[in-house]
């Protein structure tokens, strides 16, 4: 990765020179593999967390690094340039421990943010279910209160870091309050969760070395105390809070896998030999890098002035959706390009631009599909 970056310093290098060498000695070796078996190995977490690569922006006295996005990126960056996206940190770190800090009592810090920054807790984050994902307001699974206990029913799909998480935030029905106003997120310890199962590993399109699964929760007795806020029915603003961090670190992704594309494309371009002369020599091919590394560098500009909004707390929700969408609509275009100079090469599971192809292609639906990307932008245009 390009580290002339505007918000890069010494202490972000050493991260990332720390980052880079975990990812190539623990993941990068194990790719193939993982991906056969579809997930990671459960220990990677706890390696992770010994390596300073978990919670990096979670305060110090709740066991984090005590850094802040920045940190994060560096990380993510690093984990996805080396395609090594076997473990989902963002949804961990940059996620799910982030609802528990900006939400979570004290107590409710104390007991899970250490765990999760160690790697003894895996998290991941429970919205999606078979008849609600882009319209969440629909969802069925539902918590009821009896006594001390909140008690849910219902079924979650498409659950990243679903096979190894045993701290799941859970967005459920409290209320008879249609939509919205009814939804709350329960935190549920699944080593202790009686009524608590998962489906089988999903066989996905691409990113088949992370572990996707269904969760489902039979009667699933969950402490009241769990309840992520002061009052029930603020789960889906709480959500909505977080969207434009979360997006973001889609997008930081986004680039660091463009520039993967891009490397990935150029060694080969340079080796491979067309019709007496190396094919970089075309000059479609020499005009294809220039579109690519021109959109990338571009995508990284526009996220870099993003990042330094977030810092400054001035990231607004459409500017973070064209983020979103702009870099994982360019991503997945400048990635076909990559691929097509590799001709059979590129379709072949070996080559590294074939993996990547398969893998960018949900980054267009999650975190918010791109088209309702648009229409918050469209929205805010309307203001005007
Ligand atoms: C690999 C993977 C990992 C995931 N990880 C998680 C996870 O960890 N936790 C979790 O809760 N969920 C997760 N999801 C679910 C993901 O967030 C949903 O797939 C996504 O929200 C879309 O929901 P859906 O699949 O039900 O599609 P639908 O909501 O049925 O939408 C289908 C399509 O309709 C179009 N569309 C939808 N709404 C609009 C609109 N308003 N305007 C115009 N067009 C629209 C879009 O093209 C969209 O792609 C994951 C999904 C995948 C594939």
């Amino acid at each position: 990765m390009d580290a002339r970056r505007p918000w890069m310093d010494e202490e972000l290098a050493l991260l990332r020179d720390g980052a880079r060498r975990f990812f190539e000695r623990e993941c990068v070796p194990n790719e193939m593999a993982w991906r056969a078996q579809h997930h990671a190995p459960r220990d990677i977490w706890t390696k992770a967390g010994a390596a300073g690569l978990l919670c990096a922006s979670i305060p110090e006295a709740y066991g984090g690094g005590g850094g802040n996005f920045l940190h994060e990126a560096v990380i993510v960056e690093e984990q996805a340039y080396s395609m090594s996206q076997s473990f989902s940190n963002n949804v961990h770190s940059g996620i799910v421990a982030h609802y528990i800090l900006a939400y979570g009592s004290e107590a409710q810090k104390k007991r899970w943010l250490p765990k999760l920054a160690t790697g003894e807790l895996v998290a991941a984050i429970a919205m999606t279910e078979p008849g609600a994902g882009t319209d969440l307001q629909r969802i069925k699974t539902h918590a009821r209160l009896d006594g001390d206990w909140w008690r849910i029913d219902g079924s979650k799909t498409f659950i990243t870091n679903g096979l190894h998480a045993n701290l799941v935030v859970v967005a459920v029905k409290t209320g008879a309050e249609a939509g919205a106003k009814g939804i709350s997120l329960l935190v549920v310890e699944t080593d202790t969760a009686a009524g608590f199962r998962r489906g089988p590993l999903l066989d996905k399109l691409g990113q088949r070395n992370l572990d996707t699964c269904e969760l489902f929760f039979d009667d699933v007795k969950v402490p009241a105390t769990h309840l992520l806020g002061a009052e029930e029915g603020k789960g889906f603003v709480q959500l909505m809070q977080q969207l434009p961090r979360e997006r973001m670190l889609i997008a930081v992704v986004a680039v660091a896998m463009m520039r993967r594309a891009i490397d990935e494309t150029l060694d080969y371009v340079r080796q491979r030999n067309v019709f007496g002369q190396p094919l970089m020599a075309m000059q479609n091919t020499r005009f294809k890098m220039a579109e690519c590394e021109t959109q990338a560098r571009a995508a990284q500009a526009f996220v870099d002035d993003c990042i330094a909004k977030l810092m400054k707390g001035e990231l607004d929700v459409p500017t973070a959706a064209m983020a979103k969408w702009w870099t994982t609509d360019t991503l997945c275009r400048i990635v076909d390009e990559c691929l097509q100079l590799h001709g059979g090469y590129g379709f072949m599971n070996e080559y590294p631009i074939a993996r990547l192809y398969a893998d960018v292609r949900v980054t267009k639906i999650f975190g918010g599909a791109n088209e309702v990307m648009k229409e918050i932008i469209a929205r805010d245009l309307e203001k005007r």
